[in-house]
């Protein structure tokens, strides 16, 4: 696993206006503490540890742009609530709400700086419609229902005409409609959330740490610089075996998603639906997560690879572009052929039990890395609950946090990708959801 570099285009970002020019780690940094990975995670703890030690410089070190990583490359949900289906019923079902409240605290920690920073990323409160297209989604649906219903989470459940009546397309067979999750353009959201750091974080991007040498201080080496730092905290997720940690922890995969232009006029009343936008999540395993933009821009989600290295693989990403296009074309036949002006994908990490690494894991270095499904809202919470862990400030959401298991071993690779390749062939089976 090599540092990221996502060679490949990210459309929430490139629909953004350029950012001034990155301060890079040059020479030697000295720092009290210092961050590595400045996506949810890493942008929340720096936050958090700098209001805890206002007078402590913090070196947030990023080895891209901000919003250009997975962060920045997602479907831009900002979820309250999530569990996998296949969980049900829930083995431990406090761990299943602990899980939510962390979820939920997440969103709302989320919405807070959106809001009092005026974040402009088009934060949208729609909440999520599960929907199904044929068997398998449909058994998705129940198992979805009586998830939500054990957790104590209303949702409605809508036929055919109903998620017509929403997202403009009788594809559908039903779906179930949850309250409270928002959608957001994820690349404008980290900016944001950068451009309203503390101003005792010092933000350095383009550098990526390439080797970690621990001890006190601990010495973080980038091409052009080295940050010199007491304290270490690690919010890499996927790529954190780059630098020598979490090396069985995970699993790397990839995922894609498409930005279409936005629809004219005409196009948006042909589609019908909400046009101030909606979020669909598919019920089944192999389906499509889709926003609309409240610009009138579809995101679409679907197909995984196993990962790393087909980020920027052109023949992949033209693959993925198709799939993406047909998808479209089978919901919306009227804007079949729409352009779509971009086609990503971003590195994600599975664990095995959703386990999560949290805390101290080295002298003076900590972690927080293996946010699964919900990464958005869980990374935000996760980073600020760890920076409280450091500094000692208990809460029951830290307690919560505490619940999270450690993730589950691994085999090494090239077992771990035959594995992986299986499970994701499997999950992509039910070609008709997507
Ligand atoms: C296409 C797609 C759709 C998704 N949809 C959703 C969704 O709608 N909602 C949701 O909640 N989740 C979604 N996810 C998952 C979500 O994006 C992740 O769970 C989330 O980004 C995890 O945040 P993080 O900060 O922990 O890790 P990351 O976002 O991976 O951030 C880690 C950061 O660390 C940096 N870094 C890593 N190694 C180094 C190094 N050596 N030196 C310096 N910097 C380093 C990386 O560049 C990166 O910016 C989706 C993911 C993808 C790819």
């Amino acid at each position: 696993m090599k540092p990221p570099a996502n060679a490949a285009t990210n459309g929430w970002y490139n629909i953004l206006p350029a950012p001034p020019p990155a301060r890079r780690v040059s020479g030697a940094v000295r720092a009290p503490w210092a961050v590595v990975g400045a996506g949810f995670t890493g942008l929340s703890a720096a936050r958090r540890l700098a209001g805890h030690r206002p007078d402590d410089p913090v070196a947030l070190i990023e080895a891209e742009r901000v919003g250009f990583g997975t962060s920045g490359r997602n479907s831009g949900f900002v979820l309250d609530s999530h569990f996998m289906p296949q969980q049900l019923p829930f083995p431990d079902l406090d761990l299943a709400r602990a899980r939510t409240r962390l979820c939920a605290g997440g969103r709302d920690i989320l919405e807070t700086l959106a809001r009092e920073n005026r974040i402009d990323c088009h934060w949208h409160d729609w909440g999520k419609l599960w929907v199904a297209a044929g068997p398998g989604g449909e058994r998705g649906l129940v198992r979805q229902r009586q998830g939500n219903d054990a957790l104590g989470i209303p949702c409605e459940t809508l036929d055919r005409d109903g998620v017509e009546a929403v997202a403009g397309t009788r594809f559908y067979s039903g779906g179930l409609k949850v309250e409270g999750a928002a959608l957001v353009n994820p690349a404008a959201l980290c900016r944001g959330l950068a451009d309203a750091l503390p101003a005792n974080v010092a933000l350095y991007e383009e550098s990526p740490v390439l080797r970690h040498r621990g001890g006190r201080p601990h010495r973080l080496e980038t091409p052009a610089g080295e940050v010199v730092a007491d304290n270490v905290l690690l919010a890499t997720n996927v790529f954190s075996p780059s630098i020598g940690v979490a090396r069985s922890a995970m699993a790397p995969l990839v995922v894609y998603a498409s930005l279409t232009r936005p629809m004219t006029p005409g196009e948006r009343d042909a589609v019908g639906g909400d046009r101030r936008g909606f979020g669909l999540l598919p019920a089944a395993t192999g389906g499509s997560t889709i926003q609309r933009a409240p610009d009138g821009r579809l995101l679409i989600r679907n197909t995984l690879g196993y990962g790393p290295g087909d980020t920027s693989d052109r023949e992949r990403l033209a693959e993925m572009r198709l799939n993406h296009a047909d998808s479209i074309r089978k919901r919306w036949p009227a804007i079949a052929g729409i352009d779509i002006e971009h086609t990503w994908g971003g590195c994600v990490a599975i664990t095995r039990n959703e386990g999560h690494i949290f805390g101290a894991i080295g002298d003076g270095l900590w972690a927080s890395i293996g946010c699964n499904g919900a990464g958005v809202s869980r990374g935000a919470m996760a980073g600020t609950l760890l920076a409280d862990l450091i500094v000692g400030r208990d809460s029951d959401l830290l307690d919560d946090q505490r619940r999270i298991p450690a993730p589950r071993w691994m085999p090494p690779e090239p077992l771990r990708g035959l594995i992986g390749r299986r499970h994701i062939r499997r999950h992509m089976a039910d070609i008709a959801e997507r």
